[in-house]
């Protein structure tokens, strides 16, 4: 078992491999500081599997929120690489022939505004060194939408998309969860202001709080509509061991298992206030409104309208029909618009894209097939049976 951020056990352990002195356990006593971490050996990776790859800046997050596992993991300092760390990753992806989006799969990467900002200009300046129009995404928080500057910069390095924690539209679901960082606020106003700035907002909800009331559903439902997300990841509330939310529901007796850390399976391993088998069934019927294709196209639609860039903005031009990228259009075409359910409703999408919304149509190609995904996916969830719910 090996308990701990790799920087500060990882010799050992293979030292200890090689030599097969092998101890059952290693733990590590701190949490290291990323300046330690080595660039990552690209030649044991098959790239063309890929479609981002993942380069790391930062670890850890100052907020609370009673369910989050990162806090209890890597800690509420957020501690990060040097910009020439990151950089140097950078230059060995394109050296190695990448030329398609990154994904800073940092926990919250304005956590450390002020780091997050020197880190964004130097990309920009880096984009530029290479004329390249590299498309960069990550992880952040809602008060993201406070910061003018730092949005501006992130549009100036490439930032096309970032996945934010919304988790509810229930202001009272927020606080006693200890989400403040999203209260006070309208988050769909937040949302738009975020999009404003050229970025895709790809959200995370959750289902199953003790504040949630029955009518909690629709209005998930009616928020995500509005919010022009397209990619809105909805789960049920997970209960992890080791964080605030498990401590809690433990003392009043309600965890039923360790869970398995997925919130998409809609498995329940702590006993909510609402009827268990009725917030399943209000899970279900979310995901099957919001993925349906009509639901989901208009979603794409609001968002592109909101993003879409300006004549002559983008600086470079990027060639994205790509083999891959023309592979995946082909498919798309035969699944969706020939085989698919909705073929109606994909080829009027399709048609906007290509006029309404050319200038980024390859945006808005991604987004159909992955709304493809989306629906495969609800499609398995809704098939699935209510064995899962707690009795
Ligand atoms: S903002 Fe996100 S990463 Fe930070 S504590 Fe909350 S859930 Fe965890």
């Amino acid at each position: 078992m090996v308990i701990g951020e790799a920087e500060s056990l990882i010799a050992d352990l293979a030292r200890d491999l090689e030599q097969g002195t092998a101890k059952p356990m290693y733990q590590a006593t701190e949490r290291p500081e990323m300046s330690t971490s080595p660039l990552p050996d690209l030649s044991l990776l098959k790239m063309r599997r890929y479609s981002t790859m993942a380069v790391q800046y930062s670890r850890g997050c100052p907020f609370n929120c009673e369910f989050c596992d990162i806090i209890e993991i890597y800690g509420r300092r957020p501690r990060t690489k040097a910009v020439s760390q990151v950089l140097a990753e950078l230059d060995q992806l394109r050296a190695a022939g990448w030329r398609e989006a990154v994904f800073i799969v940092d926990d919250n990467f304005i956590g450390n505004k002020a780091r997050a900002k020197e880190l964004c200009a130097a990309l920009a300046e880096w984009r530029n060194q290479y004329r390249t129009n590299f498309d960069f995404s990550t992880e952040a928080s809602l008060n993201l939408a406070d910061d003018a500057e730092l949005m501006q910069l992130m549009k100036d390095a490439g930032f096309k998309s970032v996945f934010l924690g919304i988790e509810t539209p229930d202001e009272s679901g927020l606080i006693a969860t200890n989400k403040l960082q999203n209260t006070r606020r309208s988050l769909l106003d937040s949302i738009a202001t975020i999009q404003s700035y050229g970025m895709q907002v790809m959200g995370g909800f959750i289902l199953g709080f003790d504040t949630d009331r029955e009518d909690i559903f629709d209005r998930m439902v009616e928020f995500i509509q509005k919010s022009g997300i397209p990619i809105a990841m909805v789960g049920l509330l997970q209960a992890m061991p080791g964080t605030q939310l498990f401590r809690r529901l433990w003392r009043e007796g309600r965890i039923l298992d360790a869970g398995a850390g997925d919130n998409t399976d809609d498995k329940l391993n702590f006993l909510p206030k609402m009827d268990a088998a009725q917030l399943v069934e209000g899970y279900r019927s979310v995901l099957k409104r919001i993925y349906s294709c009509e639901a989901y196209y208009e979603r794409v639609k609001l968002y592109l309208s909101r993003t879409q860039p300006k004549r002559g903005e983008q600086k470079f031009k990027q060639r994205w029909l790509t083999r891959g990228n023309a592979q995946a259009i082909v498919t798309s075409i035969v699944r969706q618009g020939i085989f698919g359910r909705s073929q109606w409703s994909y080829w009027k999408f399709v048609a906007a894209a290509a006029t309404r919304y050319r200038r980024c149509f390859p945006a808005a190609m991604t987004l159909a097939v992955m709304g493809y995904h989306f629906q495969v996916m609800t499609k398995r969830v809704l098939a699935g049976a209510l064995d899962s719910v707690p009795i």
